[in-house]
C-alpha cells in the first residue's frame, strides 16, 4: 500500500513525555512536525505556519485549547484541521470541542497508530483533491500515483522536482515565491539556497527542455510560476 501523504503536523501539547512519543512517532511515518508547549505559542504558530493538522490538547498553560481552537477558526483564514486530544472524556466536553471548532477527539489515553490513523482521515478529507489528477494545459500530474505527463509525455521527475511541480500547478496561476517553494518543501530546515536552484533546473529540464515551449517562468525577484504556452 502506498504511503500516505506527509503532512505537516503541529502539536500542542505541554506533557513532554507524551509529546515525544507522538513526534517521534509521527515522524517515523514521514509527517514533519512543529512543536509548541502551551496554548499561546500553539496559537501563533499555527496562525504563521502552513500547517496540513493542527493536534491540540483541550488544557495547556496559558491559553486553553478551546480558545486556541475559537482564535484559530476565527482568525486562521482557511480550512485548518483541528484534532483536540484531552484526557476528559465526558459529553459536555465533546460538545464544546466541536463547538469551538474541532474536527475531530480523541480521548487519552490513546493508540499512536490511532492517532496517525485520524491524521492521515483528516489529512485526506481536508486535500479531497489529491485524488484526482491536477491539469495546467497540457501538463497532467497524478499527486497520488507521483508522477507526471506534458502532451502525454511522462516526465522523469526525482521527489522534489516533483513537489516544486504540484505547488506551481496547485498555485497556478498565481506566482510562488522561492522562500515559499522551500518552505513548503523542506519547512524550517532548508537546505543550502544552491539546492532549490539545482532542483528548479532539474524540473525545468524535464518540463520544458523536451517540448518548444516553455511552461515554467521565472520572475526575476518575485518568483515562479507555470504558463500555458500559447
Ligand atoms: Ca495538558
Amino acid at each position: 500500500m502506498k504511503a500516505a501523504a506527509s503532512l505537516r503536523v503541529l502539536l500542542v501539547e505541554d506533557e513532554a513525555e507524551l509529546a515525544a512519543s507522538i513526534i517521534d512517532f509521527l515522524e517515523g511515518e514521514g509527517h514533519r512536525l512543529d512543536y509548541a508547549a502551551d496554548g499561546r505559542q500553539g496559537l501563533d504558530l499555527a496562525l504563521a505556519g502552513a500547517h496540513d493538522i493542527v493536534l491540540l490538547d483541550l488544557r495547556l498553560p496559558r491559553l486553553d485549547g478551546l480558545e486556541v481552537c475559537r482564535q484559530l477558526r476565527a482568525n486562521a483564514g482557511r480550512p485548518l484541521p483541528i484534532l483536540m486530544l484531552t484526557a476528559r472524556d465526558t459529553l459536555g466536553d465533546k460538545i464544546s470541542g466541536f463547538g469551538a471548532g474541532a474536527d475531530d477527539y480523541l480521548t487519552k489515553p490513546f493508540a499512536l497508530e490511532e492517532l496517525l490513523l485520524r491524521c492521515n482521515a483528516l489529512g485526506r478529507r481536508f486535500r479531497p483533491d489529491d485524488a484526482r489528477p491536477l491539469t495546467v494545459g497540457e501538463l497532467v500530474i497524478d499527486r497520488g500515483r507521483r508522477t507526471a505527463a506534458r502532451a502525454g509525455r511522462t516526465l522523469a521527475l526525482h521527489h522534489t522536482p516533483f513537489d516544486i511541480l504540484v505547488a506551481l500547478a496547485e498555485a497556478y496561476p498565481a506566482v510562488i515565491t522561492r522562500s515559499e517553494l522551500s518552505d513548503r518543501i523542506w519547512g524550517d530546515e532548508p537546505p543550502s539556497s544552491d539546492a532549490l536552484a539545482t532542483h528548479i533546473y532539474n524540473l525545468r529540464q524535464a518540463l520544458d527542455r523536451p517540448f518548444g515551449k516553455p511552461m515554467l517562468k521565472t520572475l526575476h525577484g518575485v518568483g515562479l510560476r507555470l504558463e500555458v504556452p500559447t
